[in-house]
């Protein structure tokens, strides 16, 4: 057993200051029956707990860090990027620089705007969708999560699905009314709701590859129907990439499925571990935000240089060869896990796509969040307990996702396959 003391010292402070010891609910792993682990550092695919613990870590802060904490070439340049101030409130040469550098790899963004985080960015898509078409309703799937502003808090995914919440209390009802939500992969009741509302119907907010009711990617012919739609009834398509983007396929689930929505919305990978989040679309759409237009929107730290800067660094290092280096690492991870689980009478079901990867324990196929549901919860705190003692970091719900980094090795993997399989071995069923 390793030891936890320091953690579980520090987490005794914690709780008197913050709600549940810390700055986001998953972070708190109540669910899984542990105190949460205190981080001292990170460096590429490594984490080191105050406890001098290592960990391989397969969270990466939940997404973002898709070289590995600390990169040698995003520290640098942030280095010499602070000797120059640390905001301006002003333009700036490197947020055309990440604007122009995002087109590359989404095209789609004809015009965009920075923000400081993903919830900034869906909630600013949302207004915009509104303000576009001046309707009010707005379609979201369940299960999915799309950050915490008020319409997007109902039938949520990620914490909320972690600690079993509906929709929040705080959200008014008048807005989650409006809030109108379906099954994820469900092509048949989409198209009756928009039978029944379409022309009321804003814009449709999708994860088109889903990360937070565990990995759950969408069926192209779901995906296709959503485009179809909201064409059709004069609606906005809102592709929520703020964890798939640069994540399930260089260019995002976009370019994956060959579907174009009229708005994205990214996260994550694109601050390259600093708060970052952007909102983008079709220009058309897009010069409806202050000052062109009247949709406001605005950000005291909007493309603060230092996030930008994370951000450029760490798209320029992205290329297809490290992504098809990372693939083929979890390709090799998912067949071991399931060959392993299979041997063990574990009934688990792994798949990944690109650089995302996700499992759970129950036969598949996994379509939505009714199949999510019929995970073992249990099982899973059991096998949490046992796999993060050995050394492997993963999420602490069974409603994430969980990632790979351009510095895993081979070496990491073996370590993991090794665990997993003593896992399914050892940790009762
Ligand atoms: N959308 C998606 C798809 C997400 O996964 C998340 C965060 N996990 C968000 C939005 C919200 O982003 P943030 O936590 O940066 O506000």
């Amino acid at each position: 057993m390793i030891s936890f003391e320091k953690s579980i010292a520090a987490y005794k402070e914690a709780v008197k200051l913050m709600p549940g010891g810390v700055n986001s609910p998953v972070r708190a792993y109540k669910n899984v029956d542990m105190t949460p682990i205190f981080i001292e550092r990170g460096k590429n695919q490594n984490l080191y707990d105050i406890d001098g613990n290592a960990y391989i870590d397969y969270v990466l802060s939940w997404g973002p860090l898709i070289l590995g904490h600390a990169d040698d070439e995003v520290i640098k340049a942030l280095k010499d990027t602070i000797d120059k101030g640390t905001s301006f409130g002003a333009p700036t040469l490197l947020e055309n620089k990440i604007a122009e550098l995002v087109q590359k790899f989404v095209p789609s963004m004809e015009m965009m705007r920075m923000v400081s985080s993903g919830t900034e960015a869906t909630m600013s898509a949302v207004r915009l969708a509104r303000g576009y078409t001046k309707r009010d309703k707005i379609v979201k799937f369940i299960g999915c999560y799309h950050g915490h502003s008020d319409s997007l808090l109902v039938d949520a995914g990620s914490g909320l699905a972690t600690f079993d919440i509906n929709t929040s209390p705080g959200v008014p009802k008048n807005v989650a009314l409006e809030t109108l939500t379906v099954p994820y992969n469900d092509e048949a009741a989409i198209t009756d709701l928009f039978k029944r509302h379409g022309d009321e119907i804003a814009g449709v907010i999708v994860e088109p590859v889903a990360g937070n009711m565990g990995f759950v990617p969408a069926k192209k012919s779901f995906l296709q129907t959503l485009r179809d739609l909201t064409t059709k009834y004069g609606s906005v398509l809102i592709f929520d990439e703020v964890m798939s983007g640069f994540r399930c396929d260089m260019r995002g689930a976009q370019h994956l499925y060959d579907i174009k929505p009229d708005l994205t919305t990214l996260g994550k990978v694109i601050g390259g571990g600093l708060p970052v989040g952007t909102f983008g679309g079709k220009r058309e759409i897009m010069k409806n935000i202050t000052p062109d237009g009247k949709v406001y929107h605005a950000g005291t730290l909007s493309g603060n240089p230092l996030a930008m800067m994370a951000g450029i660094k760490t798209l320029e290092q992205l290329n297809q060869e490290t992504y098809d280096q990372m693939s083929a690492k979890l390709d090799r991870l998912c067949t071991a896990l399931q060959a392993a689980a299979d041997k063990n009478g574990v009934t688990f079901t792994i798949r990944h796509r690109g650089t995302m990867w996700g499992y759970f324990f129950n036969k598949g196929p996994v379509e939505n969040f009714a199949d999510v549901q019929k995970s073992d919860k249990d099982y899973f705190t059991r096998f949490f307990q046992y796999v993060i003692q050995r050394g492997i970091y993963l999420a602490p719900s069974p409603y994430e996702t969980s990632f790979i980094s351009t510095k895993h090795t081979d070496a990491d993997i073996d370590k993991t396959i090794e665990v997993f399989s003593d896992a399914f071995a050892n940790v009762e069923k």
